[in-house]
């Protein structure tokens, strides 16, 4: 591997964390969506795609849980694929808001200024691109298919978790309307309110994370299908937003302690992706009060740490 981890070292550091933090508590599961509070909060999983393929995997790797901001990473993948770099920078951006997720104030403080598609408002204006505009079916098809082709597994809706967070997404429809307001979306509203709301719910599992996350480490090429999802122009673009909002607020933190480009979802995963290195990714459904998974982060720092391989060392 270009980091010079190498699998045996990387296996026995998943061991080791999974061991160290199993029975760790601390944090709490997301209850503003009512599904999430009920998932069982001692799964716990670490899985890791290298670059040939190859899958590590410890405890609740196969349990499907909901994606939620992690599927941001894929249709931002998507929309760059569409459009190129240039044009998303422009239409939407690539800034860290310092705010929390859903922040209202962040829109209404930068409305003449782009933000990410890495958080709610970025996302929905992120999907509002998907093409064709307008058409709701083929749109959901093309945000499917390319989680897909970015898991190496086809990706089922939570229909449960997905009613459950319609009916609850208020704070989500302001920020569809308020897009609208300042001309940052670019389809109808509801329409891109409602295809976000369900790639939140779709069902994934730590190791098909693990190999998204290695598809962006191995610049676009899918190392368990061997297929070309995206160009190798556009990992280092999806590396910088990674590292640059992936964890909200507390972003610049957990680069400062892991060096690990990564993003969180509501639903206890966290996608990590080390440039020419791996992907890895952990659940478990605890949170700090930002939304990041207590056990994951703490898992994924011992290893990064004991690797010493973060993206801005030098070796
Ligand atoms: N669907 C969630 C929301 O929009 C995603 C939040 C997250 O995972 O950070 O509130």
């Amino acid at each position: 591997m270009k980091s010079g981890v190498t699998k045996e070292q990387l296996h026995s550091l998943i061991d080791e964390a999974y061991a160290k933090y199993k029975s760790y508590n601390g944090g709490k599961n997301a209850d503003y969506i009512p599904y999430l509070a009920k998932v069982d909060s001692e799964l716990f999983g670490i899985a890791a795609c290298l670059p040939d393929g190859q899958i590590i995997q410890v405890g609740d790797c196969g349990e499907r849980f909901g994606i939620e901001s992690i599927s941001k990473v894929m249709t931002a993948i998507l929309i760059l694929k569409l459009y190129g770099a240039e044009t998303i920078l422009d239409m939407i951006g690539a800034d860290a808001t310092g705010m929390p997720f859903n922040s209202i104030m962040a829109i209404l403080l930068e409305k003449n200024h782009p933000s990410t598609p890495l958080v709610n408002a970025g996302a929905i204006a992120a999907v509002s691109l998907v093409q064709p505009v307008g058409n709701k079916e083929l749109k959901w098809k093309a945000i499917v298919d390319n989680m897909r082709e970015l898991c190496d597994a086809p990706l089922p809706l939570i229909d449960e978790l997905y009613k459950s967070e319609s009916a609850s997404n208020y704070n989500n429809r302001s920020i569809a309307w308020l897009l609208k307001h300042y001309n940052r979306i670019y389809d109808d509203p509801e329409l891109s309110l409602d295809l976000y709301t369900r790639q939140c719910s779709m069902g994934v599992t730590a190791r098909e994370l693990a190999i998204c996350g290695a598809t962006i480490a191995n610049d676009g090429i899918n190392p368990v299908s061997k297929k070309r999802v995206f160009s190798k122009a556009l990992a280092p673009k999806i590396t910088a937003m990674l590292a640059s909002v992936g964890f909200y607020e507390h972003t610049g933190d957990w680069m400062f302690t892991s060096g690990l480009p990564a993003k969180s979802g509501v639903g206890g995963g966290i996608m990590g992706v080390l440039p020419g290195g791996f992907g890895i990714a952990t659940f478990s459904p605890p949170l700090d009060a930002s939304g990041n998974s207590v056990k994951g982060q703490k898992a994924l720092r011992y290893i990064m740490q004991r690797l010493d391989a973060g993206i801005y060392n030098s070796n």
